[in-house]
């Protein structure tokens, strides 16, 4: 897209639709409108900077925030920080970072308190004395998660976005998708610039869903809050938008992916390709309900004595692979109506689960749930410190797409909207801070010399900006052929199953990473001669995403967590 180009307005969507211009300069561009997202962008607005908050999808809700059933940690009774620590590190099997886990404990319930419940009133559920209703789920050792009935991301969500479309200072475009991000080690014309030492982010490529244009946006601090990467696996109970492009685009300009092979399979999704693998919450096992095979036998207490039902995700998944696999079966059930002991109605207590059950001819009061595991949370990403700082000066990463070390080898349940509300409030402080000491009395050469001597703090160098070219197009031929796209995909998300799921070995690694690389091959030429659509920059991130876990995997020969090797 050229500066200036005139758009037929009945395409206008996107950017367009929001009348911004190309090569416009922003102090913040927010690329994802999940929690993580919503979070750092009402902050930063909140402190009166401007932000760009864009979403590839077309309604802003359509994320995995939206879907979030079981809860948000806040605090039990009789509950400590050093409670929650000690549940999450058991979680994380001896990986975890643990600054970022006393980070969590210490600060995430008074970032809950002082924004989603004092700020936003999300209409968290209420028992019957007027106080939040606390819940527990898989290794918690208390009852400290607070929800909306089991569609708790739902009210986060809406009561964010809600706040967020009133913020003057808050642009938000949808159908917007970011290619590329923008760095000054491969992007600026004028060569003098790629010599500095440090590799800054400074924006990124931006594709208008709808018309293909293709715009520049520069930005002093680039946020990525793209979510997980559940769409590269054949079963996933993640959005379609949940391919990874925020880690792709994070590797290519150089920032450290960590801990990539450990994706966590949640043990219970429903088994019904028209359910879509609609979740069947944790919070069930919590409140007791019990998986059992089809000849009714109860095995939890054979893979997890102590904590049976409710033993992390990784051991529960793959003892229902284990009773699927040696039983011949293709699924398991989970078994609520028999045991449940919470204090509502079944009905009240889950609505969406007993509709979406119902959907498919199961009555949950009645009947056991067909569950399977499928591909669930991301706990690897874009490697962050504790205000989401990446190794790439000027972008940071908040909630799933980074790593954190939060999570370690494996995730507690429930953590995850608390580390994108947390990681995003904290984001935007050091941003809004970074951006207050850059704009310091000092005069303008001053400044500059003092940010190319410190990077990273105050604005980036505009001189810079100036000879970073528009995007220029690979390819133009017209060939985004439906089954082609639909075939690769085939391909990534049954190799990622079949080869780099719940069970692992060498030889299966082995053919993932190979047949991942020959695929990207030839997807690097279909990408260079194909004029650049949506579907076909999502294809090229779900291979890369696809290589990058596979070669985390195959590097890593031992087994912890939700890495599961079997050689
Ligand atoms: C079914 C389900 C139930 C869950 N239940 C719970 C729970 O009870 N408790 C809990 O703590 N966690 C739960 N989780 C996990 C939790 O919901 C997610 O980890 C969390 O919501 C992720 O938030 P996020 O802001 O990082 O990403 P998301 O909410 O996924 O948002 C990602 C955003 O990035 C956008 N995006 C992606 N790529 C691009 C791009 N290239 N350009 C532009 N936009 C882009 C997407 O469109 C979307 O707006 C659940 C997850 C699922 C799927």
């Amino acid at each position: 897209m050229t500066a200036g180009a005139t758009i037929d307005p009945s395409l206008r969507s996107g950017l367009a639709r929001t009348g911004l211009r190309n090569r416009e300069h922003y102090p913040a561009l927010v690329i994802g409108t999940g929690i993580a997202g919503l979070t750092t962008a009402f902050v930063l607005a909140s402190a009166g900077i401007r932000v760009l908050l864009v979403t590839k999808a077309s309604d802003p809700k359509d994320c995995n925030t939206f879907w979030a059933q079981g809860g948000i940690i806040y605090q039990g009774e009789n509950d400590s920080p050093a409670k929650l620590v000690a549940d999450i590190l058991r979680a994380g099997a001896g990986i975890s970072n643990e600054e970022a886990v006393h980070f969590l404990a210490n600060e995430g319930p008074r970032v809950v308190k002082e924004l989603l419940l004092d700020e936003m009133h999300v209409p968290f559920s209420m028992n019957l004395e007027g106080e939040l209703d606390l819940t527990q789920e898989g290794a918690h050792s208390v009852s400290r998660i607070i929800h909306a009935g089991d569609a708790t991301g739902h009210a986060i969500e809406v009561s964010l976005l809600n706040r967020v479309k009133n913020e003057p200072n808050i642009t938000m475009a949808t159908e917007v998708t970011a290619i590329d991000l923008l760095t000054t080690h491969h992007h600026p014309g004028d060569i003098q610039f790629r010599y500095r030492l440090t590799n800054e982010c400074v924006g990124a490529y931006l594709l208008d869903n709808r018309t293909n244009d293709v715009f520049t946006v520069f930005a002093d601090y680039t946020i990525l809050a793209t979510g997980g990467i559940g769409q590269v696996y054949l079963h996933s109970t993640n959005t379609r938008h949940a391919i990874g492009d925020g880690v792709v685009m994070a590797h290519r300009a150089g920032a450290r992916i960590m801990n990539a092979e450990y994706v966590q399979f949640h043990p219970t999704a429903l088994a019904d390709k028209k359910a879509n693998h609609f979740l069947i919450s944790e919070a069930l096992r919590g409140e007791g309900a019990r998986l059992r095979n089809k000849r009714g036998e109860y095995f939890m207490e054979k893979y997890s004595p102590d904590l049976k039902d409710l033993a992390p995700r990784d051991i529960v998944a793959r003892a229902i692979v284990e009773e699927m696999t040696t039983n011949k079966e293709e699924h398991v059930y989970l078994d609520l109506a028999n045991f449940y002991n919470g204090h509502q109605p079944i009905a009240e207590r889950f609505p969406n689960i007993k509709k979406a059950c119902a959907e498919i001819g199961i009555d949950i009061e009645r009947d056991p749930i067909p569950v399977v595991p499928a591909a669930h949370y991301f706990c690897g990403g874009v490697l962050v410190n504790t205000s989401g700082e990446t190794t790439l000066s000027r972008l940071y990463a908040i909630g799933e797409t980074s790593c954190s070390g939060l999570h370690g080898g494996n995730r507690l349940a429930s953590t995850s909207l608390l580390e994108g509300l947390t990681w995003g409030y904290y984001a935007a402080h050091s941003i809004r801070e970074r951006l207050a000491s850059g704009s310091s009395s000092a005069s303008p050469a001053v400044q500059r010399a003092l940010s190319s001597r410190a990077p990273g703090r105050g604005e980036v160098d505009p001189a810079m900006l100036g000879t970073i070219p528009d995007w220029r197009p690979a390819g133009s031929q017209n060939v985004e052929d439906p089954a082609l796209i639909l075939q690769d995909w085939t391909t990534i998300q049954n190799t990622m199953w079949n080869y780099v799921g719940i069970v692992r070995t060498y030889e299966r690694l082995k053919r993932a990473v190979a047949d991942m690389r020959q695929l990207g091959t030839r997807l690097t030429k279909f990408y260079h001669e194909a004029a650049i659509t949506k579907p076909i920059v999502e294809l090229f991130h779900g291979q890369q995403v696809a290589a990058i876990v596979a070669n985390a995997a195959i590097r890593n020969p031992v087994s912890r967590g939700a890495h599961f090797r079997r050689d």
